[in-house]
């Protein structure tokens, strides 16, 4: 077996431990028992947190149906208005779906679609195994016209994590990295920063490095900041 094989077995394995010991929620996702199919196979349906009422009824009327984890795509693209999603972690997931699916796999893969690679960042983090990148590092690391993203101030290196980062407006990942070895993130309350704040059940989105939103947050941050220094000298 590869090594990709191993770990993805690995990770399944976790995760139907996960399911067996009572998780219900990822992100916005509720994740339901519906008992076992003749074959003995765990039955499950995930919905919209704000739908699990509606999706315990034997036949949710008011909700659409799915049923192949695939579905989890399209299901997530666009929000309630029919806007594109650019962040799959962002709080607006659409809600009137249900998503009947069976055995743990076919959820951890729905999962990994609504959230990509979060369920082995989940695991990885609860070994100690997964690397964080300090936001300065990721910015020093960036080239062409992204270069400029390292420019940004410490203030402004603040404001635009509460920016883009917030989970009420932005983005609902617990953040594990700090702005540098010396300055942690001090614009966010502090359960924004700890993966165990969470509901019971429910495992945590984890943020181990700036997505490429925030990089090119950061590049646009720091060219107004360029221009009002330039401005202010003139
Ligand atoms: S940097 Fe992380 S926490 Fe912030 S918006 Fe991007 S993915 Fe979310």
């Amino acid at each position: 077996m590869s090594d990709t094989a191993t770990e993805n077995s690995t990770t399944l394995r976790f995760f139907a431990d996960w399911l067996d010991a009572g998780g219900a929620r990822v992100g916005q996702i509720a994740i339901l028992p519906r008992g076992t199919d003749g074959d003995g196979r765990a039955k499950y349906r995930l919905c919209h947190r704000d739908d699990a009422d509606e999706a315990q009824n034997a036949t949710p009327a008011t909700l659409e149906r799915y049923h192949r984890a695939g579905d989890a795509l399209e299901i997530s693209k666009s929000n309630a208005r029919g806007d594109y999603r650019p962040l799959k972690s962002s709080p607006d997931l659409r809600r009137g779906w249900y998503l009947a699916l069976t055995g743990a796999a076919a959820v951890r893969e729905a999962l990994d679609f609504f959230h990509p690679a979060m369920i082995g960042s989940f695991f990885r983090h609860r070994d100690g195994a997964l690397r964080t990148v300090p936001l300065r590092q990721t910015l020093e690391r960036q080239t062409g016209m992204y270069r400029f993203a390292r420019n940004i101030s410490p203030a402004g290196a603040q404001a635009l994590i509460r920016e883009h980062c917030d989970s009420t407006r932005g983005c609902l990942k617990k953040i594990l990295w700090p702005v540098s070895a010396d300055e942690p993130i001090a614009s966010l309350p502090p359960e924004k920063l700890d993966p165990a704040a969470v509901a019971a059940g429910e495992m945590p989105l984890l943020c181990n490095e700036a997505c490429h939103l925030l990089v090119a947050g950061a590049r646009l941050a720091a060219k107004r900041e360029a221009a009002a220094a330039s401005e202010g000298d003139s």
